[in-house]
């Protein structure tokens, strides 16, 4: 596999922010046109000095944060090949890190979890972005019977990691609804394809107001998000938005009732 971060330049001006839509977790084994994508991103990005990622597969009641030194691979699935639950993705964890964030957020109490691994949300993306392993990786956990607008102040408090070189990345799917979802037919849903046209123009004009509050976007977005762990970590990503980013949408491709779409922002 090459390695994207030789030509990445060096961190300066403040970090992007990354939404990630992870899909299938083959993807951490496979050359396709998401991971391409994902490869892509990485070489757009300074490398990180950290990365903080908020995926769809933890979900808590309380808000907590990854606090070891050395996070294990987390197989979080199952009636995938043995290859898949053998891989590891060795990057180091980041205590220190945590701690920080714990003292940073004002907006809710965050726990520190000394046990707790990476999910399949996070190094199914990371192995592919950052096959070295070799950046500190940290996650945080989503607390999911709280509402849009909590996620998003939560995640602004977050703030001043764009101005350390820290990488904030969002792993999960704008449209997830699995239950609706056809192995057999990659064919977009004509409602799935227009759930994500419609959050997508909303993530290019800014109304976040309105992506906070996605109940009220339609029938059609009812059906992409009929739980919200796959979305939530989406806020994270925009509530981290700048005056002068570019927003950069990627991998916007829907595969029946998934969309794998992508946004980069900085
Ligand atoms: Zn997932």
């Amino acid at each position: 596999m090459n390695t994207p971060l030789e030509s990445a330049p060096m961190a300066s001006a403040p970090m992007p922010v990354l939404f990630v839509g992870h899909g299938s977790p083959m993807n951490a084994l496979e050359d396709n046109a998401f991971t391409r994508g994902w490869q892509d991103a990485a070489r757009r990005i300074p490398k990180p000095q950290a990365i903080v990622c908020i995926s769809a597969h933890w979900e808590t009641r309380g808000v907590y944060a990854g606090a070891t030194d050395q996070p294990e691979t987390i197989h979080d699935f199952y009636g995938f090949p043995k290859a898949l639950f053998d891989v590891h993705y060795p990057a180091p964890g980041d205590p220190a890190l945590a701690h920080r964030i714990a003292q940073m957020v004002q907006s809710a109490k965050i726990h520190l979890d000394p046990g707790r691994g990476i999910d399949h949300g996070v190094w199914s993306v990371l192995r592919i972005m950052y096959p070295q392993a070799d950046i500190p990786v940290i996650q945080l956990s989503l607390d999911t019977a709280l509402p849009g607008a909590f996620h998003y102040r939560l995640a602004q408090e977050l703030a001043p990691l764009r101005d350390q070189g820290v990488l904030v990345l969002g792993s999960g799917n704008i449209v997830h609804n699995l239950r609706l979802f056809h192995f057999h037919d990659p064919a977009p849903a004509d409602w799935a394809a227009r759930a994500d046209t419609e959050i997508r123009a909303r993530i290019e004009s800014g109304d976040h107001a309105a992506l906070m509050e996605w109940h009220g976007l339609g029938a059609d977005v009812a059906l992409g998000i009929p739980t919200p762990e796959h979305y939530l970590p989406l806020l994270y990503t925009l509530a981290l938005q700048r005056a002068g980013d570019k927003i950069h949408i990627f991998n916007d491709r829907v595969i029946s009732a998934i969309s794998m779409t992508s946004v980069m922002l900085g």
